[in-house]
């Protein structure tokens, strides 16, 4: 028997575990169209952060025959070499910085540099001894304060710098703080009205600045390309319930021991649950480790048509919920999916649905539905 292969299903590691988030990639595929007939121009799709947890292998590979989208979006230069070792063709841009000592993959793998500032056009010019041109989009920053360009000066300026052959720009964009948050439209309105001053008459191949948020509650004519991030994964950006898109990933686990307790009995790591009866306590193969971190003390799991506590501390690979007589050994238990959504979840954990879908982490086994 030979020891060092690692067993795959498909291009999934296989955890020998009875957890597994399901991604549905046919509702992938109709979020990007719903959103798609909302802005009818090409989509950026961003797949940084193994796709939001989705997996980018396989949700690369269902998006690159889509014909709305004309590009990806991640946010480290090893997500964009990744994309290319899979066969990936379209233009990837990097959205945030990367160290300018991997230049060289940079040309190589033809990845898409977002540039934005001088100091890192510096670093740039005084490494570069290729023959082939950097493409960049140029970012400019209009009110987020995070990277990018903060004045029209600036942006002329390094304009001017990139009419040579090391530079090739191939787009302009900026990001919104606050697309998501009616109360703060006024923040909105003042970053797009400066990204459109900043640009003035210049035109690019791409000129790109709505986020799933913008796409769903502003409307933008000017820009050419949209960047679809949480909406094509199903999830309203404000963290509301969303009836318009299809929520792609769900959770599951089965029940791995059932138990009667004593009333009076505690339970887990630091005994901070008693039994008030005598009760049914049913363990879960599933903790912190895989991402359902331990503020889901007190939240609800859903088996067989009703819901459960989670009582004691959560684990780092099990936890205990209080369970009752309907509930069986091994069947199957919902963290997040149909009946508990991951807006309700985040709420409930006073967090985004983004950084529970990222934290899935890799021992997950991820079963994809087509
Ligand atoms: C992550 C990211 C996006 C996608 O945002 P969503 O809210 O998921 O649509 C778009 N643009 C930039 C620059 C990002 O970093």
């Amino acid at each position: 028997m030979d020891y060092t292969k690692t067993m795959k299903r498909g291009e999934n590691v296989i955890h020998y575990r009875d957890t597994y988030a399901c991604i549905r990639l046919d509702y992938l595929q109709d979020n990007v169209e719903t959103l798609y007939q909302k802005v009818r121009k090409p989509l950026m799709a961003i797949i940084k952060a193994n796709a939001y947890g989705h997996g980018y292998q396989q949700v690369a590979n269902i998006l690159k025959d889509n014909p709305h989208i004309s590009m990806f979006g991640v946010a480290t230069l090893k997500e964009a070499i990744d994309l290319r070792k899979i066969g990936i063709q379209q233009d990837i841009l990097v959205l945030g910085a990367i160290p300018i000592e991997d230049l060289d993959l940079v040309i190589h793998y033809d990845i898409t540099l977002s540039l934005f500032s001088k100091e890192y056009m510096a670093e740039i010019q005084k490494l570069y001894h290729h023959h082939k041109p950097v493409k960049v989009h140029i970012k400019i920053d209009t009110g987020m304060n995070r990277i990018g360009l903060k004045s029209k000066a600036e942006f002329e300026d390094i304009l001017a710098c990139c009419q040579n052959s090391m530079f090739q720009v191939d787009g302009v964009f900026t990001h919104f703080a606050t697309a998501d948050d009616e109360m703060q439209n006024d923040a909105y309105e003042q970053q797009i009205q400066m990204f459109y001053d900043i640009i003035g008459q210049h035109s690019f191949r791409y000129i790109h600045c709505q986020n799933s948020a913008a796409m769903m509650y502003h409307q933008d004519d000017r820009s050419n390309l949209a960047r679809i991030g949480i909406a094509m994964y199903g999830v309203d950006p404000s963290g509301e319930e969303c009836q318009a898109l299809k929520q792609v990933m769900s959770l599951y686990t089965r029940v791995s021991m059932i138990k009667q307790v004593k009333k009076g009995e505690r339970i887990g790591y630091g005994l901070t649950y008693t039994a008030l009866e005598d009760e049914y306590i049913a363990t879960l193969p599933i903790g912190y480790a895989d991402g359902l971190i331990r503020a889901n003390q007190g939240r609800e799991v859903y088996i067989e048509g009703h819901y459960y506590p989670i009582v004691g501390r959560v684990c780092m690979d099990q936890m205990m919920v209080k369970v009752d007589q309907n509930v069986h050994l091994h069947d199957r238990v919902e963290i997040f999916g149909e009946h508990i959504t991951l807006a309700r979840m985040a709420k409930e954990l006073s967090t985004i649905p983004y950084e529970i879908v990222c934290l899935v982490s890799e021992r997950v086994e991820r079963i994809y539905k087509k």
